[in-house]
């Protein structure tokens, strides 16, 4: 059986988790720190304070911009329930918008559901391709009239806040600018799925232009996932440093030094080793792909952006749902693990639930009916790839004729 996405885990994996184990330090620490110096050197920006999951570190990001009830955010029909969870937890709207044919949220859609109350828009780089992240920075801008400023921080920012869901994405860049270094605060996921991995894990990337201090900002929210206690453990080890405060009644969304050893070992390869394999694998089933009618092969990029290869996420062009979903059995018979990335959000009962319908987003559904993920990890070798492209094209033919 070929897996869809295990994650790489080899000596050098142990070895970095077990010093960790020996050095005594285990949650929030030294090799958090280094983690937090060498995600922001990488992605070009000054702070990136990491976490305990994308869901817990953007939940903090809407909570320290002040949305709440009455309150709406943007976010795309189509991505991982996370992007629209988070909105519901503080007591927010999600305003669904319908996404384009390369899966990512569709700006001119965006920019008619705009009204007095959006705090928020969040786009998402699905399968590791930058959304246009520029053209919602350009939007916030545009919409700076229509905003409605309540609290000190959104009456500073003057518009609504650019939250980029980055959690397919690190490594990627539009321009010569990587993710991270565009929207005003990007959430990085590091869950075992995830391009890079600390088992679960997350980082937001704080890029908020002036008069904002983002290293302001880092030790907000390093306060905010930790209590809203005044010092964390690092600090309050040293010989008499005991005493604290509490200034909030904050959450608890730290990372361990276990993640970030992991983490650590992940960033080092990332561009020689995980990148090059990942767009190695993609290339080699586009084309394999390319030339046959019966397949679409997703995007990674163009003349302004490229991807991080996280999804391979192949359409099969004629296909109804309940054909992709006999397609997917078929392939499972052939022992191949494949996906589905996403089932858009109004078709599961929660979102159902509060009314939201999947015939307003015609083109999520669209892309999800037909879309079928094939496998994508470092380990996987070019002649699994080739099983794979041989047991879809059976599969397909199989269902399809
Ligand atoms: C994985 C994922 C998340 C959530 O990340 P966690 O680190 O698991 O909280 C959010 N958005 C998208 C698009 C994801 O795929």
């Amino acid at each position: 059986m070929i897996p869809f996405s295990p994650p790489r885990i080899d000596e050098r994996t142990i070895a970095e988790v077990t010093a960790a184990l020996r050095s005594g330090w285990i949650t929030t620490g030294p090799r958090t720190k280094e983690f937090e110096r060498r995600l922001a050197a990488y992605c070009g920006v000054e702070q990136v304070i990491a976490l305990n999951a994308w869901t817990n570190a953007c939940e903090l990001v809407l909570r320290w911009f002040g949305i709440g009830t009455g309150d709406e955010v943007l976010v795309p029909a189509y991505t991982y329930c996370a992007t629209a969870n988070i909105v519901l937890h503080v007591g927010a709207r999600p305003v669904m918008v319908d996404v384009k044919d390369d899966f990512t949220m569709d700006l001119e859609a965006a920019r008619r559901l705009v009204t007095p109350a959006t705090k928020c828009i969040m786009p998402v780089d699905i399968g590791g391709l930058p959304a246009d992240q520029e053209g919602a920075m350009r939007l916030a801008e545009d919409m700076r009239t229509v905003f409605q400023a309540e609290g000190e921080v959104q009456q500073q920012l003057g518009r609504m806040l650019v939250l980029s869901d980055a959690a397919h994405s690190f490594g990627a860049h539009i321009g010569a600018r990587r993710v991270g270094a565009i929207a005003d605060i990007t959430g990085f996921s590091f869950h075992a799925v995830k391009n890079l991995t600390t088992a679960e894990g997350g980082a937001l990337a704080l890029n908020l232009p002036a008069p904002f201090s983002n290293a302001v900002l880092y030790r907000h929210f390093n306060v905010m996932s930790l209590h809203g206690q005044s010092k964390d453990a690092l600090s309050k080890m040293q010989a008499g440093a005991w005493r604290y405060d509490v200034t909030m009644a904050g959450w608890k969304c730290n990372m361990t030094d276990l993640q970030a050893a992991i983490g650590l070992v992940e960033l080092d390869r990332y561009d020689s080793e995980t990148l090059p394999r990942r767009k190695a694998i993609c290339t080699r089933y586009s084309d394999a792909f390319a030339g046959d009618q019966r397949f679409l092969a997703p995007s990674f990029g163009d003349a302004a952006r490229e991807g991080s290869y996280h999804l391979y996420m192949l359409r099969l062009t004629n296909a109804s749902e309940d054909q992709r979903d006999a397609v997917i059995a078929a392939i499972a018979q052939r022992e191949v693990s494949v996906n589905v990335h996403f089932i858009p959000m109004p078709m599961l009962s929660v979102y159902r639930g509060l009314g939201y319908r999947i015939a307003d987003f015609p083109n999520a559904y669209r892309q999800y009916s037909r879309e079928i993920s094939l496998p994508v990890y470092y380990d996987l070798s070019d002649a699994q790839v080739d099983q794979v492209v041989k047991a879809v094209k059976e599969a397909v033919t199989e269902v399809m004729g």
